[in-house]
């Protein structure tokens, strides 16, 4: 990718013009962004993850002699090697069929909204953030960047990436319009690589959304701080901080259980902190909604850190889980029931409640 050769413009009025990193992006690869969306392999699936995943998993195997991952029932059990990394109960498991499924269907339909929504989300966002503290403060104080800033810079569009999708998470479970999108993600009943972007075809550009307005936040603060000199730095450190982080992303939906000592736990979620986000347990339900780290669950007393091979059945529990098990049934669900909630007079509740009661271990 070029980089960028002059992030200012002068403008007729005499005023300075700053284009940040995102405009900066969109201006320049232009029509190559709607290839891009369209031709998003999963990065869960790249060789470097999938070997990262492996090793992580073979060392949990070799240090807990066997023990630490799950089945397709969400009990710790022990097994061979080839078992515990590629259980066969899992991944024949029709929820598995269903993820590859509903991915497949998403990407399909991405491009008709990817590329409209983030060249004017993520540009919009940072040109307002720029303009309005231009006009609170007055001209960028043109700040020389250093790996200080940078670092700060990376870690600020991290928090407010976590921010969002904490936020978008936490309303989506608790506004039943949007429980009826999101129940999607949790009808998984078993958890595997492809449980991530298991998404209902109308989740995908809320959360497109949700992240271009958080890095648009970001990015616009400091191309203002920076006279948007900061461009080619942020990116590069944002691609250090998604690899660092990222890896959390991959692995919270493979069934191994990758622990953090609590006291980390208190400050990123680990892995294993999402099967319990995936349980149907009443205790479990409406927890760890963050991403990245746990400051926010923290803040809005959300966080649940589990035990040592804690039980976590997932899916939607049993009342309801047999209306989502095929792709089409978990197409139609959030349209059946915004029906049923305009014309049939009922609120589907927002969580799996009552019927997770039975089925306490
Ligand atoms: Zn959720
Ligand atoms: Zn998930």
């Amino acid at each position: 990718m070029p980089m960028p050769a002059e992030a200012t413009t002068k403008d007729p009025t005499g005023t300075e013009e700053i284009v940040g990193p995102f405009a900066d992006l969109i201006q320049r690869l232009g029509g190559d962004a709607w290839d891009i969306a369209a031709a998003n392999i999963p990065r869960d699936l790249h060789w470097q993850t999938v070997l990262l995943t492996a090793t992580i998993a073979a060392l949990i195997w070799m240090v807990r002699s066997g023990h630490g991952s799950k089945g397709a029932d969400g009990r710790e059990r022990r097994t061979g090697l080839v078992q515990f990394l590629l259980p066969r109960d899992i991944y024949t498991h029709m929820s598995a069929r269903v993820d590859i499924w509903l991915w497949v269907i998403e990407r399909v339909l991405r491009p008709f909204w990817a590329v409209a929504l983030l060249a004017t989300v993520g540009p919009t966002t940072e040109q307002s953030v720029i303009g309005f503290l231009q006009w609170a403060f007055g001209a960028t104080p043109a700040l020389q960047p250093n790996y200080g800033w940078m670092l700060l810079y990376s870690l600020v569009t991290l928090l407010c990436y976590d921010f969002a999708f904490f936020s978008i998470h936490y309303t989506m479970h608790r506004v039943p319009a949007l429980w009826a999108i999101h129940k999607v993600h949790h009808t998984a009943e078993v958890l595997t690589p492809m449980t991530r972007t298991r998404e209902h075809v109308l989740a995908g550009p809320i959360w497109a959304a949700g992240g271009a307005l958080s890095f648009g936040v970001a990015a616009g603060l400091f191309a203002y701080l920076f006279d948007g000199g900061i461009t080619a730095a942020t990116l590069f450190n944002v691609g250090f901080f998604s690899l660092l982080f990222g890896f959390n992303g991959s692995f919270r939906h493979y069934h191994v259980q990758f622990h953090y000592p609590v006291w980390l736990s208190k400050w990123l979620h680990s892995p294993v902190m999402h099967h319990i986000h995936h349980s149907y347990l009443p205790k479990h339900w409406d927890t760890n909604f963050a991403a990245v780290t746990s400051i926010w669950d923290r803040l809005f007393n959300t966080l649940y850190i589990p035990d040592k091979d804690e039980y976590t059945p997932w899916g939607i529990g049993p009342e309801t889980q047999a209306q989502y098990r095929s792709s089409w049934q978990n197409l139609v669900g959030p349209f059946r029931d915004w029906y049923q909630m305009l014309f049939g007079g009922k609120t589907p509740q927002a969580g799996p409640a009552s019927a997770a009661e039975e089925a306490q271990p």
